[in-house]
């Protein structure tokens, strides 16, 4: 066997010189296994934390409580952790070889899944205690030891199992089916960040269809914030695929199950301000689109990526067939490069230019004037022409003296 993570062969050969024991964990041992790109190497060692730190030049603690040190090297960072086992005991003393061993198999033993409870040593051997290797073959996620124990222990775990279902295509074991849906309520216990980013990370996997089923089926999508009447039938119908972005699959999710009060459910889910204000803008053009192709109007001031996206959105949620994509896709980028202006400040004339010519004191008389002016120039009513909008607003004077 070939050690196939060459970047980090270094770690683990420093380590060893030192008489330290060394392998690689978790999800690049799974990755690796499956021919899916490894994104980080993670190391577990019988090290500690000072040792580890000792032994490399550039390093980072960077979660001391769970013996976790950065290594640095070549412009990466690989995350060496001691056994759990040993970290755990202040009085640290050199363990023997027998030791070692029952160090990682315990290391193995707290992690959540057998597929993700593999290490490889520098040799490339794999250490398999809980036939993860097996359950990778059969595709299936099962909980390492008593799923009801393991969840029960850390219930973000029924998150991250159906999350892993989704993004590997894996399903989930029968007994993990049954304790989920005996615990579902325990999610309540855990923060919404975490259990928003195992969302995201479902919905954007490829199985999420599947995944979205095993969120049903163990009732733990009843217990999320606002979710408390989801729809199987209707979120399984959603082309997921379809969409590039979280923002977009939120959007879709959102419009398919209903739920009108997006500022409540991004209170409940706590996303950031950006996120909220994309999806509600996705939210808001998709359902326009779907009453109107888009004109020139609508593509300025929605943007040509956000309508971009809704096309998506369209094709998510089957209003639109996904061989017309492309063509729609086309016919947005033309009407984008039909309008004059592409944002705000293609305008020939600013807001002091209103200042000076009406005398009047900025207000929210002035931000209404600039949008009108935006859109009348996009849809082609006058030019972008300062002489032409001086009499545009010299009219629009006129008009709304008579009309007050
Ligand atoms: P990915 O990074 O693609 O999500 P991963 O398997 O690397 O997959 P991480 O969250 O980075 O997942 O965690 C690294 C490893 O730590 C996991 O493979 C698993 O062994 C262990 N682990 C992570 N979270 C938990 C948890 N909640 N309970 C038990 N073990 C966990
Ligand atoms: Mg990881």
């Amino acid at each position: 066997m070939t050690f196939p993570f060459n970047d980090a062969a270094f770690i683990l050969d420093r380590l060893q010189d030192h008489g330290f024991e060394a392998y690689v964990v978790g999800g690049a041992v799974r990755d690796y296994l499956l021919n899916r790109p490894i994104h980080d190497v993670d190391v577990a060692t019988s090290a500690h934390p000072a040792d580890v730190v000792s032994l490399f030049k550039r390093t980072v603690p960077i979660g001391i409580d769970h013996g976790t040190v950065a290594v640095l090297h070549n412009g990466r960072s690989y995350e060496v952790t001691t056994f759990r086992s040993e970290s755990d005991y202040d009085d640290y003393r050199h363990p023997n070889q027998v030791d070692f061993v029952l160090s990682l198999e315990k290391d193995l033993m707290r992690r959540d899944f057998t597929i993700n409870a593999l290490a490889m040593d520098q040799n490339g051997e794999i250490i398999d205690l809980f036939e993860g290797k097996k359950d990778i073959e059969l595709k299936r996620i099962r909980t390492v030891g008593r799923a009801e124990e393991r969840i029960t222990e850390d219930p973000l775990r029924m998150m991250r199992g159906i999350r892993f279902a989704s993004e590997l295509s894996f399903t989930l074991g029968q007994t993990e089916r049954q304790a989920f849906r005996e615990k579902a309520d325990l999610l309540k216990k855990i923060s919404i960040e975490r259990i928003n980013q195992e969302m995201a990370r479902l919905l954007a996997g490829k199985g999420v269809i599947q995944a979205l089923g095993l969120l049903f089926e163990t009732d733990c999508i009843y217990v999320l914030p606002m979710l408390h009447h989801a729809d199987e039938e209707k979120a399984t119908r959603v082309h997921y695929l379809a969409l590039q972005t979280n923002e977009e699959r939120w959007a879709a999710f959102l419009i398919n199950q209903g739920i009108e009060d997006v500022p409540a459910f991004s209170k409940y889910w706590k996303w950031s301000n950006d996120e909220r204000r994309h999806v509600f803008q996705l939210i808001k053009w998709t359902k326009h689109r779907m009453h109107k192709e888009w004109n020139e109007e609508s593509i300025y001031f929605a943007g040509i990526r956000d309508a971009r996206a809704v096309n998506r959105i369209m094709v998510a949620l089957g209003e639109v067939d996904e061989q017309e994509l492309d063509n729609q896709q086309c016919k947005a980028e033309t009407l984008w490069q039909n309008c004059p202006i592409h944002s705000r400040a293609g305008l020939a004339a600013t807001g002091n230019h209103f200042i000076d010519w009406s005398g009047a004191k900025p207000g929210p008389w002035l931000a209404k004037t600039i949008q009108d002016l935006e859109r009348d120039v996009v849809n082609g009513r006058i030019n972008n022409e300062l002489e032409a909008i001086r009499s545009w607003f010299d009219n629009r004077q006129i008009t709304q003296k008579k009309q007050s």
